[in-house]
């Protein structure tokens, strides 16, 4: 398995590898899960200041890079991670967030997986985390197939203890918090950029490569746990 060749264009340490994802090189067997989109709502919502400093971010790191691709942002973030998060608006669909330390990113939490004390399925407006307050938050999701790349996020009580997503290949729930036994599949194409990436059991992940890939499948299994 080879490591995004961009990647090696960047000055050393500029963009690190995170330990807990795994990146296919081929285009295989690939299942791609997205939920419904905020994106487009978060655009048109009031915050042209943000991107505008996003793009003067991009421009600097662009200067530095031979080749930029908008996937590779937040290439240090992995599902399953846990984050702090500034609340910085509050929405119809639930609040738009800045992941401390990766301000020039995109990223919100529906209101489907804040908690609501009422009992509510989704949180309602009055019970979302104030605006500027900074909350533990797990990354549920990076969305990388188009433009710009959007970390979305859980608050969920039980999502902070454990975050348990569906396996792509056998459907059952696999555990993307430390220590669990399961891995996200970043899939890329030197064709163009985007990722699509989906969550699976690193035995489910492993079974699927031709026996003689005996070490890929020991990868697999080992990587982030040395
Ligand atoms: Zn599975």
């Amino acid at each position: 398995m080879a490591f995004q060749p961009e990647t090696m264009l960047c000055p050393p340490g500029r963009v690190k590898v995170s330990d807990q994802s795994f990146t296919a090189v081929a285009p295989v067997f690939v299942t791609v899960m997205f939920s419904v989109s905020p994106v487009s709502q978060a655009l048109r919502s009031t915050d042209a200041h943000r991107i505008a400093r996003r793009r003067a971010a991009d421009r600097r790191i662009g200067h530095n890079c031979a080749v930029r691709r908008f996937d590779s942002a937040g290439g240090d973030l992995v599902v399953g991670v846990t984050v702090r998060a500034t609340i910085t608006s509050h929405e119809r669909w639930g609040v738009m967030a800045e992941v401390v330390g990766h301000e020039t990113m995109g990223a919100s939490v529906d209101a489907g997986v804040i908690d609501s004390p009422s009992g509510s399925s989704r949180a309602l407006p009055e019970e979302y985390p104030p605006v500027g307050a900074q909350v533990d938050a797990v990354v549920q999701e990076i969305s990388r197939y188009h433009p710009p790349a959007w970390i979305r996020l859980t608050t969920r009580a039980t999502d902070l203890r454990e975050l348990r997503r569906p396996c792509g290949f056998c459907g059952r729930p696999t555990t993307l918090s430390p220590g669990g036994d399961g891995v996200t599949v970043d899939v890329r194409s030197s064709t163009g950029p985007g990722c699509a990436s989906f969550d699976a059991h690193r035995s489910c992940l492993a079974d699927r490569l031709d026996p003689d890939l005996g070490g890929d499948r020991a990868r697999i299994n080992a990587v982030g746990r040395d």
